[in-house]
């Protein structure tokens, strides 16, 4: 189990019990990590604050898309833990109808907004977290992506677009970052019922391919996808960087 004792992080993306970021939380609170939580919009308020009173965690708003929300997150954790270990980006946002129109309709201002909250707040965030990380001699980064960024699974369209962008963001923050000795990997997971995934039309006809298909013949749970996080926020991937680690029962590596 990694061993995360004296460790601080920032956590992005927790909109339930049922998201992918919150998992982490647990386990990284488990871990032994302390823990700053944001939430976007009060409509997450009540709910985020109190999943975050279960971890003791710190809970403050932040809207990935503004630069000032997220300047005062970075001043609240250097207020309250001084520096930062590690970072998690959770976040991911299309419209609705690009998720459910055929990809050539795509509209130049749904593109923008899939690319802003779902890649680009990846750089707007680490940015951010890069003095507070040097001041713990570095740290880690992790975001959640998934395989529509390489291969095309029907209604993910601008989706797959952002995280192709997203991906790539990673390989270029890790190359800038790593002299600093700050990490900054991917977690590719399979399907996994979330808040973001029911935006999916047909979202589980996608999830029912897994079973038949992948490799462990099952999907994955989002312990196992909180686990892999916590291999790459913890010292003991201390030699990985730049690299996309897929949870998702081997289905990426299938052919006919
Ligand atoms: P989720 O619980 O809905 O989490 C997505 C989070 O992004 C929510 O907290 C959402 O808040 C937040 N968000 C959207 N716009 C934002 C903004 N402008 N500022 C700040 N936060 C914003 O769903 P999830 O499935 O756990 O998603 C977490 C990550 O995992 C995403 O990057 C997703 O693409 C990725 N992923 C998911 C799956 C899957 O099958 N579920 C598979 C692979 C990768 P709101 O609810 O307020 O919009």
């Amino acid at each position: 189990m990694p061993d995360l004792a004296g460790k601080h992080g920032l956590i992005v993306g927790v909109a339930n019990k049922r998201s992918i970021a919150w998992a982490i939380a647990q386990a990284a609170s488990n871990a032994g990590a302390r823990l700053a939580l944001t939430y976007q919009g009060e409509r997450l308020a009540e709910n985020v604050t109190e999943l975050a009173a279960t971890i003791g965690a710190l809970v403050r708003p932040c809207d990935v898309t503004d630069d000032r929300q997220i300047a005062d997150v970075a001043a609240a954790i250097e207020g309250e833990f001084g520096g930062l270990d590690f970072l998690v980006h959770g976040a991911a946002f299309a419209l609705k109808a690009d998720l459910d129109n055929p990809f050539v309709q795509t509209t130049r201002e749904g593109f923008r907004i899939a690319m802003d909250v779902s890649a680009y707040s990846l750089i707007a965030l680490t940015r951010a977290a890069v003095p507070l990380m040097e001041r713990r001699g570095g740290g880690s980064v992790v975001t959640l992506t998934y395989l529509g960024s390489q291969r095309v699974f029907t209604n993910y369209n601008v989706m797959g677009v952002a995280k192709a962008a997203l991906e790539a963001s990673v390989r270029y923050l890790a190359s800038d970052l790593g002299p600093q000795n700050i990490r900054v990997n991917a977690v590719s997971a399979g399907p996994i019922k979330t808040l973001a995934a029911a935006g999916i039309k047909d979202f589980s006809s996608i999830r029912s391919a897994y079973p038949e298909r992948a490799p462990l013949r099952r999907n994955v749970e989002v312990d196992e996808v909180a686990d892999a996080a916590l291999f790459l926020l913890s010292p003991q991937s201390r030699g990985v960087t730049g690299e996309i680690v897929f949870v998702d029962a081997g289905y990426h590596v299938t052919g006919v």
